[in-house]
C-alpha cells in the first residue's frame, strides 16, 4: 500500500508505525482482512509525528519475561495444503505432513515457549534450502510457519506388519482388505477400520473389548456425512471449522437401514462424526474409502496412546498394521467432542483443536489452579482474565492416567507462565486429584464443592458476578452431608453457595458398583419408594431372586445402601425399568440410551411432589415411579416412557426453579452438570424456562459435565483467596 515505517511485536502486542497517504484504508484492512487464524483481540490508533522513513522494515523483536502468551491449538489442513498435497508433480504431493501458517500442528508439537521451532517436536528436522527458502519469505504461505516440512527434510511414514517388516504404501490395500491399522495421528494414536465392513468393525470391538460405546467415525466429505445423518448448518460450521471436533449428529435412519453395522453405536440414534483433519486423514480417504472408524487407541481406562513404542506394544492385540511417524507428540489430545443443542455448540470433550486457547473470563482474578475431579479430569489455570483449561485426560483413578496428568499440569505451568500457590480442589475424599492439590508444597489448597464448581464455571464463562439459583443435574457429586449429590438447586455466585432443594434421597446400593448395574438402583428405588411387591421383578427380569432379596434387605435395613439425590441416577433406574439398558459398559450409558429412544414432539409427563422441609425445597418422585409403572402394566411402549420421564425432569426442574425465584426474588438461573448434555431434556427445558421469564445461564465452551469444574474450582478458590486478603488488611 506504498507504506514505509516498521512492524514490530512487543509484550503487548504488535505495533505498527506507518507513513503514506493510504493510512486510513490501511487501518480497516489490518482489521477486516486477516489471515485465516489471526484474531484481534484489543486495538488502538494514535498519531505521530512523521518521521519520513523510505522503506518498510520487520524489527526484530525482543524476548521479554511478561510476555503474554497464547498458544495456538492444532489446526485442520488448509485447503490450499490440501490441494497442493494432491496435485501432481508439486514438491508435496502425496506428503502427509504438509502445513503452512494457516494449518497443522502446534500444541501437540511445543514444548516450551516461545513457540520456535526448536521448542518443538519439528526441532530434530533442519529444513532443507527450500523450505528455508519458504519460511524466510515474507510473500510466502509458509512464512514462518513453525513445522514447515517437505519429503526432503520432514518426518516420514513406516507401515508396518505384525512381524515389524516394513511395507510399501500408506495402508489402504490394507484397511480395503479388512484389517485394523493403528494409525499415529495429530494428537495421538486411532485404531482405524473401514467403517463399512461389518466383519471388521465388529473384530475391533471385540479386541478392543469395548463392549457398545459408540465408535467415532471420518468421512471424506462432507457430502458422505450427509448421506448418513442430519446437518445442520451450525453442524457442517463446526465440522469443517478449524478445530474439525467430532461431531454428535443424528443419523438419518437407524444404521442397519443406511448400510452400516449396528455395532458402530449400539442403541442410539446418534453418530460421532469428524472430517478429515491432516493430509495423513486425506490420504487415507481419497482412494475408495469414504468412512473410516477412527476410534482412540488406549487399552480400556488407561490413556491415550502417543508414542510408537507403547503403540507397538500395547496395541498387539488389537491391530493388524502399525502406520508410524517420527514425527514426537509432545502434548497427547485427544478428539473433541461437540453436540449442537437448542442451535449451540455444547462441548462435551474440549481438546484437540481448543486447547490450549484461553477463555476470556471478562475481569482480572487472582492467580489460581482448579484441579478438576477424577472423572473426565481437566484442569486449569486462571492468569489475569484468562482461563487455560487442559485437554481431557481420562479417569485420574487409573495410575497411568494420573502420572500423565501430573507430566501435563507441569507443563501447562511452565507453557502459560503460571504458577499459582491457590488450588482448588474437589471435596470427594477418595479422589487422587484432591489428594494431589492437598499434599503440594507452598501450595494453599481449597475444598470446594462439586456443584458449586459446576455453578461457578457456568458463571464465570457467562461473566455473571452476582448471585443466582443453579439448577445443576449430574451423576455423582460429594456433597456437604457426606451423601451423593447430584439434583441440587443452588443459591450463590463464585464465592459462597446454599443448598435450596434437591431430589430427595434414594437408596442407592452397594456404592458406586450399582451405577453399572442400573437394574439394582431401579429395584432398590421401587422397594424404597413403593414397598416391595412380587410384581416388580416383572420389570426387572434381569436380576436373580437372590438378588432381588439383598436388595430388599439392604433397602429395609438400610444396610450398604447410600443416600444419593443423583439425577443420573434416577435416569438410570427408568432406562432399567423400560428394559432400554439394564448392564452399563461405558459412563453414562443407560442415560444416553434412554434419550435415544426419546419420541419427539411427545407430550405429557408423570406426577411429582415438591415439599418444603428445613427451608429446602425437596422434590418426591414415588407417584412418577407409580405411574411409571402403571405405564409399563399397560404396555406402553418404550419411546413414550422415555419422552414422558424426560419431560417430567423438565418439568420438575421449571416448577422448582419457579418456586426458589419467587422465594429468593431472582429471574437468573445458571444450569449446568452432565446431564445437560442432553439433547432432549435441554431442549425441553430452556424455552420453558425462558418463558416463564427466567434469564438461563449455560455453558458456552466449557463442558456441563465434569470437564468444566476444573474452571469453578479455580474461580472459587481465586474469589476466596481475596476475601482472606481483604478481610485481613
Ligand atoms: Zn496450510
Ligand atoms: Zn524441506
Ligand atoms: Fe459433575
Amino acid at each position: 500500500m506504498n507504506l514505509t515505517g516498521w512492524v514490530l511485536n512487543t509484550a503487548a502486542g504488535v505495533t505498527i508505525h506507518a507513513e503514506g497517504k493510504n493510512l486510513p484504508n490501511f487501518y480497516q484492512r489490518i482489521l477486516h482482512e486477516l489471515p485465516p487464524l489471526a484474531k484481534i483481540y484489543q486495538h488502538s490508533l494514535s498519531e505521530t509525528r512523521v518521521l519520513g522513513y523510505e522503506t518498510f522494515a520487520i524489527k526484530q523483536s525482543l524476548a521479554r519475561e511478561d510476555r503474554q502468551v497464547i498458544l495456538s491449538p492444532d489446526v485442520a489442513t488448509c485447503q490450499e495444503c490440501r490441494a497442493e498435497v494432491f496435485t501432481p508433480g508439486t514438491r508435496r504431493e502425496g506428503y502427509a505432513f504438509t502445513n503452512c501458517t494457516n494449518c497443522g500442528p502446534r500444541y501437540t508439537i511445543i514444548f516450551d515457549i516461545p513457540y520456535d521451532r526448536p521448542n518443538t517436536t519439528m526441532g530434530r528436522f533442519p529444513m532443507c534450502p527450500e523450505c528455508a527458502a519458504e519460511y524466510h519469505n515474507p510473500a510466502d504461505r509458509r512464512f514462518h510457519a513453525q513445522p514447515i516440512a517437505c519429503p526432503e527434510c520432514g518426518p516420514e511414514l513406516v507401515l508396518l506388519d505384525r512381524c515389524s517388516r516394513k511395507l510399501s504404501g500408506i495402508g489402504l490395500a490394507q484397511l480395503k482388505s479388512g484389517n485394523i491399522l493403528a494409525v499415529k495421528g495429530l494428537g495421538g494414536f486411532h485404531l482405524a477400520c473401514n467403517a463399512l465392513d461389518k466383519v471388521a468393525v465388529s473384530a475391533l470391538r471385540n479386541k478392543k473389548q469395548r463392549e457398545s460405546k459408540p465408535f467415532a467415525v471420518m468421512a471424506s466429505n462432507i457430502g458422505v456425512v450427509r448421506r448418513y445423518c442430519e446437518v445442520s448448518p451450525l453442524e457442517e460450521r463446526l465440522l469443517t471449522s478449524a478445530a474439525a471436533p467430532i461431531v454428535i449428529l443424528k443419523t438419518k435412519h437407524d444404521l442397519a437401514t443406511l448400510g452400516l453395522p449396528e455395532t458402530l453405536a449400539p442403541g442410539l440414534d446418534t453418530l460421532g462424526v469428524m472430517l478429515p483433519y491432516t493430509p495423513l486423514h486425506h490420504l487415507l480417504l481419497a482412494d475408495g474409502l469414504d468412512l473410516l472408524v477412527m476410534t482412540s487407541a488406549n487399552v480400556s481406562g488407561e490413556p491415550l496412546i502417543f508414542r510408537n513404542a507403547a503403540a507397538l506394544s500395547k496395541l498387539s492385540g488389537i491391530c493388524d498394521y502399525w502406520l508410524l511417524h517420527n514425527r514426537e507428540i509432545y502434548h497427547p489430545c485427544d478428539d473433541s467432542l461437540v453436540r449442537v443443542i437448542n442451535n449451540r455448540p455444547v462441548y462435551l470433550r474440549r481438546a484437540r483443536g481448543y486447547v490450549p486457547l484461553p477463555l476470556d473470563l471478562g475481569k482480572e482474578f487472582m492467580p489460581a489452579a482448579g484441579i478438576g475431579g477424577d472423572l473426565k479430569n481437566t484442569f486449569c489455570l486462571l492468569k489475569q482474565n484468562n482461563a487455560f483449561v487442559s485437554q481431557h485426560g481420562g479417569d485420574l483413578s487409573n495410575y497411568d492416567n494420573y502420572r500423565q496428568f501430573k507430566r501435563e499440569f507441569s507443563s501447562f505451568k511452565r507453557m502459560a507462565a503460571c504458577s499459582p500457590q491457590i488450588i482448588g480442589y474437589d471435596l470427594h475424599p477418595e479422589y487422587n486429584s484432591s489428594n494431589y492439590a492437598k499434599v503440594s508444597k507452598d501450595v494453599r489448597a481449597i475444598g470446594v464443592q462439586h456443584h458449586h464448581a459446576h455453578m461457578a464455571a457456568c458463571l464465570a464463562e457467562n461473566r455473571i458476578d452476582g448471585k443466582v439459583l443453579g439448577a445443576i443435574c449430574d451423576g455423582t457429586g460429594y456433597g456437604l452431608d457426606g451423601a451423593i449429590w447430584g439434583f441440587e438447586f443452588l443459591w450463590g455466585d463464585t464465592r459462597e453457595f446454599s443448598r435450596v432443594g434437591h431430589l430427595e434421597y434414594l437408596p442407592l446400593p452397594g456404592g458406586d458398583s450399582a451405577s453399572r448395574k442400573p437394574d439394582r438402583i431401579a429395584m432398590a428405588y421401587l422397594i424404597h419408594l413403593l414397598g416391595y411387591s412380587d410384581s416388580f421383578k416383572r420389570f426387572l427380569p434381569g436380576l436373580t431372586g437372590e438378588e432381588v432379596d439383598i436388595i430388599k434387605q439392604q433397602v429395609n435395613r438400610g444396610f450398604n445402601t447410600f443416600p444419593t439425590s443423583s439425577c443420573g441416577r434416577l435416569f438410570d433406574a427408568v432406562s432399567a425399568l423400560t428394559g432400554i439398558c439394564t448392564r452399563v459398559s461405558y459412563e453414562g450409558q443407560a442415560a444416553v440410551e434412554l434419550e435415544a429412544h426419546c419420541k419427539y414432539g411427545s407430550t405429557g409427563s408423570y406426577p411429582f411432589e415438591m415439599e418444603n422441609v428445613d427451608n429446602e425445597l425437596i422434590l418426591r418422585v414415588r407417584s412418577l415411579f407409580a405411574a411409571l409403572l402403571k405405564d409399563l402394566t399397560e404396555g406402553t411402549g418404550a419411546e413414550q416412557i422415555s419422552a414422558k420421564f424426560h419431560n417430567t425432569v423438565g418439568e420438575m426442574i421449571l416448577a422448582a426453579l419457579k418456586q426458589l425465584g419467587k422465594q429468593l426474588g431472582t429471574n437468573q438461573t445458571a444450569i449446568s452438570g452432565g446431564v445437560f448434555q442432553n439433547k432432549y431434556l435441554t431442549e425441553y427445558l430452556v424455552p420453558r424456562l425462558e418463558s416463564a421469564g427466567f434469564i438461563v445461564y449455560q455453558h458456552r465452551e466449557l463442558p456441563p459435565g465434569d470437564g468444566g469444574l476444573c474452571v469453578g474450582q479455580a474461580v472459587i478458590a481465586s474469589e476466596v483467596i481475596k476475601d482472606v486478603y481483604s478481610n485481613s488488611r
